[in-house]
């Protein structure tokens, strides 16, 4: 394996899904919802697929999803984008994140990354020739600490790369962090990278993009994708939006990476962005319906539950149980317990700071939530 992938082990989510099979354990691990997406969705693929919507598509997106991704975001943030120069559709958010890395960084330019973060992040930064520097958000709320990220701002510092709502904490940048973090990169002359793929997953505050700013647009990406707000993981459509200086370094690498994404998933696509405010509000609705079972399970099992405002995710302190750190922990859980969760440990350039802490999904259907908090009460 090349250098530059040396480091990095099969992901954690690979390992965890593969376990879960293993030992017949309920999946509360790899972030996949166990129900279906919406039906006028797939018969909105099927439909692009019987009409012939089935030879490459058009590099950066079919005009018709580039159209409503510029309209959705109209609708979140107020911002009037050209769905022709500022929006790149990807396979899936994890592309975007790969091609925004590849086509603005050089190697040997600084990206700065908030601990814990998902793990594509610093593969595909290593992948890029970056330099990374890490800020640790630490529980209970895990807030940004401002002094910290301006002391790690250097001349050489490119970029701040965010995600919010947060995976894996569920923490979501309260409008006061937004602003701090904004003034420190309109100061230093730093873009931001902004990963909000759970933003119809807020539920506790209203989800802010970064973008919208005073004087953020030109120097932000964007970038969001299908699957977690349809609940179709599996279609891998993303997008990246942003000003037609940075779309071009963006578009440049998407070419050469895959060069289009799948033609009758991105008609589908456009399809379900257009869908009525109504269906976001009952999937909000759903999933706090699932989070409330998962986080009052978890507290009376024993566990520390510490708040997550958005995504599907919640973190818990394991350490009443007495194992030695989050992958022994999640060992005994999958093995003598029959749950799988995620050992946060891998998110950190330092291991240590997650040995604490697991993450659970909640992003399965209420009964398999209910199964999963049984097992835990009776064996942990
Ligand atoms: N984003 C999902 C999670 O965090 C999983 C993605 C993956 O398996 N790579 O669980």
């Amino acid at each position: 394996v090349a250098k530059r992938l040396e480091q990095f082990k099969t992901t954690i989510f690979t390992q965890m899904s593969m376990l879960a099979i293993k030992h017949g354990a309920i999946n509360l691990g790899q972030g996949f919802p166990n129900f279906d997406g919406p039906q006028f969705v797939k018969d909105a693929a099927i439909e692009a697929i019987q009409d012939g919507k089935n030879q490459y598509a058009r590099g950066y997106g079919v005009p018709d999803l580039n159209s409503a991704v510029t309209a959705r975001f109209k609708k979140d943030t107020g911002l009037d984008v050209d769905p022709e120069s500022e929006v790149t559709v990807t396979s899936g958010c994890t592309e975007a994140i790969a091609a925004t890395m590849l086509g603005l960084i050089n190697p040997g330019d600084e990206v700065i990354l908030f601990a814990p973060f998902y793990d594509s992040y610093q593969a595909t930064l290593s992948m890029a020739g970056a330099k990374i520097k890490c800020i640790t958000l630490r529980p209970p709320d895990f807030s940004v600490p401002i002094d910290e990220l301006k002391s790690l701002i250097s001349k050489n510092t490119r970029a701040i790369l965010m995600n919010t709502p947060h995976n894996p904490t569920g923490k979501m940048f309260t409008r006061e962090e937004l602003d701090a973090i904004a003034s420190l990169c309109i100061e230093n002359d730093v873009l931001v990278l902004s990963d909000e793929v759970y933003d119809k997953l807020a539920f506790e505050m209203e989800h802010i993009s970064i973008a919208s700013l005073p004087g953020m647009y030109e120097r932000t990406v964007t970038m969001n994708s299908l699957g977690k707000t349809f609940s179709l993981t599996g279609w891998k459509i993303g997008w990246a939006i942003a000003p037609p200086h940075l779309t071009w370094g963006i578009r440049q690498a998407h070419s050469y990476l895959t060069f289009a994404t799948s033609t009758p998933m991105q008609f589908a696509a456009g399809a379900a962005l257009r869908a009525p405010d109504s269906y976001y509000d009952e999937l909000k609705r759903d999933y706090m319906a699932k989070k409330a079972i998962l986080v009052k399970g978890l507290k009376d099992v024993g566990f520390t539950v510490y708040p997550s405002s958005g995504t599907y995710f919640v973190i818990v302190d394991h350490t009443p149980f007495g194992k030695e750190n989050d992958v022994a922990f999640c060992e005994y859980l999958i093995k003598e317990v029959g749950v799988v969760a995620i050992p946060t440990s891998v998110f950190y350039l330092n291991p240590d700071d997650g040995k604490n802490l697991v993450r659970f999904t909640f992003c399965k259907d209420e009964e398999t939530l209910r199964s999963a908090v049984i097992r835990m009460k009776d064996k942990l």
